[in-house]
């Protein structure tokens, strides 16, 4: 679907890689100015590069997203330059280790919640203020983990159950004020990470995809389509959602 986002001021975390380099490739093809944020500063030049490659407008900010000084301070610069947020894809994460929960270090725990969940309300507390101005949208990465039980991934699935929650909060506190809020929900998706694990570990990779119905993964831009749909106005009556993008592997019995 083309959709068009002229005159809109779009952030997105985690643009360095990934569903978030997609996504700020194809808000800036439809005509928003985005903001790409990323604690990597060379995956932020790359995904500079395409965007400009493909004559789109982009800023670039490297920010750690669980850290309330850098939200705050990358918000207030996108008041002081546009005046205005028109939408927010909150997306960075990571995925932890793979460890059962007696054996799964405390502060590893500590670092995913803070990067995937911690960053979600930190993004939405900032971000809320400037989209009230003119009305917007929120969408929050959280993952198949957010209605399943990976096991050894007690951090990962907590902080991602833990988003659907807030996304569930913040959409009740915001439907009547001119704020859409939803969620999506990943599957297993080709991003670089996934495909490098992959090409280590082929046998994990062949079982992931015999239980994906659609027998592949899903490729980035397949993800980033779903979170520039809940941006825009075509989906103008749906609030609150967790937007399951897994090729129906979540699905079977
Ligand atoms: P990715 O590793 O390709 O991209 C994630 C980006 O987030 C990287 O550029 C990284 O530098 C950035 N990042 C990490 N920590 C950060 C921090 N503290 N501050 C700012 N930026 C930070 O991963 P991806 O697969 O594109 O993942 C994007 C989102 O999708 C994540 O929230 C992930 O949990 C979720 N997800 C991915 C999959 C999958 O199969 N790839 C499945 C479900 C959910």
């Amino acid at each position: 679907m083309e959709h068009d986002f002229h005159g809109k001021v779009v952030l997105v975390t985690g643009a360095g890689s990934g569903i978030g380099r997609e996504a700020a490739l194809r808000f800036a093809r439809a005509g928003a100015l985005v903001y790409a944020a990323d604690l990597s500063a060379k995956g932020l030049e790359e995904t500079d590069a395409l965007v400009h490659g493909a004559g789109g407008e982009m800023r670039t900010a490297v920010v750690n997203v669980a850290q309330e000084d850098d939200v705050a301070t990358l918000l207030a610069h996108i008041d002081r330059e546009q005046g205005r947020l028109d939408a927010a894809f909150n997306n960075a994460g990571i995925t932890g280790g793979t460890h059962r929960i007696e054996d799964y270090p405390v502060e590893d725990f500590d670092r995913v919640v803070g990067v995937n969940l911690r960053s979600v309300f930190l993004g939405m507390k900032y971000e809320i203020p400037l989209l009230l101005r003119q009305g917007g949208t929120i969408v929050n990465t959280a993952s198949v983990a957010a209605i399943t039980g990976p096991a050894g991934m007690s951090a990962y699935a907590a902080s991602k159950h833990g988003v659907q929650g807030l996304t569930r909060v913040a959409a009740m506190e915001n439907a009547a004020r001119g704020v859409r809020v939803n969620a999506i929900a990943p599957g297993w998706t080709e991003t670089p990470m996934v495909v490098a694990n992959s090409a280590q570990n082929p046998a994990f990779a062949a079982l992931a995809s015999r239980a994906i119905p659609a027998k592949r993964g899903a490729q980035p831009g397949e993800i980033a389509d779903a979170a520039l749909w809940l941006s825009s106005p075509a989906s103008s009556y749906v609030h609150g959602q967790l937007l399951v993008i897994d090729g129906g592997m979540t699905i079977g019995g």
